[in-house]
């Protein structure tokens, strides 16, 4: 467990020439005079990637990078990847970096290399804030997916779920960083390649070319770049497990599967709320064709169609998989949204205050402050209420206009009035090739299908028995201008209601959009009444009152108007994310869970059917859905994942039976 997410800064003197130098491991990013051959001529050429690109058939060429730095690897392979490779292939790049730089030192370092001024312009945009985890970026909409993991170089691909073509062994000198090369290190490159995947680094040292050798890479030395005198490329020539096998770590129930006898050739997803949505933009930004079935007359319908919406977080004050889950979706999302709304129409990212429900959660904010586990840059004290936390990324959304912007993708059809009724596989020999879907108005056919149905999910036949439940929640809203009037009267003059950032308390109030204020929300367990109740604007009032610190009974009922829709919610408050299997399927193949909880398994499920499940985001769809959904069109395209391992797992649509089976054994 992490006691902090934050990270050491490089600590880095500029040479003369402008280029930076590593105090911490007194060695050179990059030679000013060549740096760019040198790159070139180490990692480009000595990977074969020019050749390898204008042949590879599998969808996307993954490179896998020890030591991000300033991103010149990066930027030579991207920018050599476009000329090269056909332009319906992908490059995804990961690397991993423990002393990120920041956005500044970057953009100083990246301002030697003019010819890469358009590509290096766009990773400093679109460079994620730094903080310790996975942050995954989307370039060239979509072609180019960059991974970077900030933290200990092991400790990323250990976490890690990815197919490696080819390795760029970067990071410094052996002698200058001996704690990198380590055994773990060179155990992990073997676990995340393949046959056939190569190798090539700037150093000869014996440390490297042992490790290499150690776990099965044919390593030669061959003459290294202008004056240096050798370097090392390799090859994996033996035949590793299958990918998922290699992934599972005696956790099989896990790692279902990828079917790559199964093109992704045409999905359809269903559901156009957020989930679906972003699910459906993901995959067509790898260029996936998707159809998309909504059973409503519009998109956003439930409760994606709430007239605002805000990323509200609720960072933990510890590090478990599912607060790694939810600050990796949040940073992701923020970045998206920002990316997306180009007009500045319908994301503003204004900040959001936390303030304490009570003492208990007031001390929890002391210990978050003083603990430092967040980055200040996502976490501080506000300044405008005292005791009150300050997220300043935050802010709130248009959510219809969000979906809108989404699903306007060249690559998607979305069909409206069109109900899922069924769905039949269609196999050959044990295995699901495609899927025939049906709905009351059409009938096609698919070769892969995602279920973004929320609460309506237990109404399918198909689809995997959840806890995922219901809530229903009432929103308010009021004329701005009758709110102001109402504080005036209650002698309350002074009183902003024309906030400039998100608060949230008991519940949250946002910034006026359209002359209105938006509030609420009520959260109401086994209540299916779908009318807005003045009862429930009253709920809501008296969460304005205390948010806007006016007197009890300020505002007035009748004077709302409101929308009611209804969450779909696990138990566990993570969104259930992933591949469906049966239980049945699960409690044959792994029954001996149920004698011994410890049991561990590498024997992964046989194929999956190609079936996906996105749902039970909460009140946090905003948050979660987007990296939700680039998650599964990575599961579909079976390319890297953007989330940790143990994260997957606790997104897994099969914890559920798995818990159960561990569970039987204490009975
Ligand atoms: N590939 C980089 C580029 O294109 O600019 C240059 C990499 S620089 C020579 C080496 C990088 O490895 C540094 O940024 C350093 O902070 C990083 N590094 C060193 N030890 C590491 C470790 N144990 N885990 C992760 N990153 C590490």
């Amino acid at each position: 467990m992490l006691t902090s997410y934050q990270l050491d800064k490089p600590s880095l003197s500029w040479g003369e020439d402008g280029a930076p130098h590593s105090n911490q491991f007194d060695d050179v990013y990059f030679d000013k005079e060549s740096g760019l051959e040198e790159t070139r001529y180490v990692f480009l050429q000595h990977n074969q990637l020019a050749e390898r690109w204008k042949a590879f058939e599998n969808t996307a060429f993954v490179i896998a990078e020890t030591g991000f730095g300033t991103g010149l690897n990066f930027l030579c392979a991207w920018q050599d990847f476009l000329v090269e490779a056909p332009c319906d292939k992908q490059l995804h790049f990961i690397s991993v970096e423990k002393y990120p730089l920041t956005k500044a030192m970057l953009s100083n370092a990246l301002s030697m290399w003019p010819s890469l001024n358009q590509l290096s312009q766009q990773l400093i945009d679109a460079y994620p804030e730094v903080c310790h985890g996975f942050h995954r970026i989307e370039l060239e909409q979509g072609r180019v997916q960059l991974t970077l993991w900030f933290g200990e170089a092991e400790e990323g691909f250990a976490a890690l779920n990815a197919n490696v073509d080819a390795w760029f062994l970067d990071g410094f000198a052996p002698s200058k960083n001996p704690e990198m090369w380590t055994d773990r290190l060179f155990q992990h490159i073997h676990r995340l390649s393949h046959q056939g995947t190569t190798c090539a680094t700037f150093t000869a040292a014996g440390i490297v070319r042992r490790g290499l050798k150690e776990v099965g890479f044919d390593v030669k030395k061959v003459k290294g770049f202008g004056h240096k005198r050798e370097m090392v490329v390799g090859e994996l020539r033996e035949t590793s497990a299958p990918i998922t096998k290699r992934m599972s770590q005696g956790q099989a129930w896990f790692n279902l599967r990828q079917d790559k006898t199964t093109e992704a050739t045409h999905v359809l997803v269903v559901g156009a709320g957020l989930a679906g949505a972003n699910t459906a933009y993901a995959l067509a930004s790898q260029g996936i064709n998707v159809t998309v079935w909504e059973q409503g007359d519009r998109i956003a319908c439930g409760a994606s169609g709430n007239p605002q919406g805000m990323l509200y977080p609720k960072l933990a004050s510890q590090d478990t998989p599912g607060n790694r889950f939810y600050l990796s979706a949040y940073l992701h999302a923020t970045r998206l949204y920002s990316q997306l709304d180009k007009n500045k129409s319908f994301w503003d990212p204004c900040g959001l205050i936390q303030i304490p429900k009570n003492e208990k959660e007031a001390e929890r904010f002391k210990k978050l402050l003083n603990g430092k586990l967040y980055p200040e840059a996502i976490l501080q004290a506000s300044q405008q209420r005292a005791g009150s936390l300050l997220l300043p990324l935050s802010g709130w959304v248009v959510l219809t206009q969000l979906c809108d912007t989404l699903l306007s993708h060249e690559k998607i059809k979305v069909c409206l009035n069109t109900k899922l009724e069924d769905l039949c596989a269609i196999n050959s020999e044990e295995q699901t090739t495609h899927w025939k879907a049906t709905s009351n108005t059409t009938e096609a056919i698919f070769s892969h299908v995602v279920l973004c149905t929320a609460n309506d999910t237990k109404h399918l036949d198909i689809a995997p028995e959840t806890p995922a439940h219901s809530i229903r929640g009432q929103v308010s809203f009021i004329d701005i201008k009758k709110a102001k009037a109402a504080c005036t009267l209650a002698g309350e003059a002074d009183k902003k209601t024309d906030i400039d950032k998100v608060l949230c308390e008991f519940g949250y109030v946002s910034p006026s959009i359209n002359g209105l204020l938006h509030f609420g929300s009520t959260y109401d367990l086994k209540d299916e009444d779908n009318q807005v109740r003045e009862e429930g604007h009253k709920r809501n009032l008296s969460i304005l009152e205390s948010l806007l610190v006016v007197p009890k009974g300020t505002f007035d009922s009748k004077a709302c108007g409101g929308r009611v829709s209804f969450r779909c919610a696990v138990p566990d408050y993570t969104p259930i994310v992933g591949p469906v299997q049966t239980d049945q399927i699960y409690q044959q193949a792994y029954a001996e869970l149920s004698k011994n909880a410890k049991w561990q398994s590498d024997d992964i499920m046989e194929p999956t059917k190609q079936l996906y499940i996105n749902i039970g985001h909460g009140s946090r769809g905003l948050i979660s859905t987007p990296l939700s959904g680039s998650y599964i069109a990575n599961l579909i395209l079976g390319t890297p994942s953007p989330l940790e391992q143990e994260v997957s797992h606790k997104l897994h649509p099969s914890r559920f039976i798995v818990r159960d089976l561990k569970r039987s054994q204490a009975h």
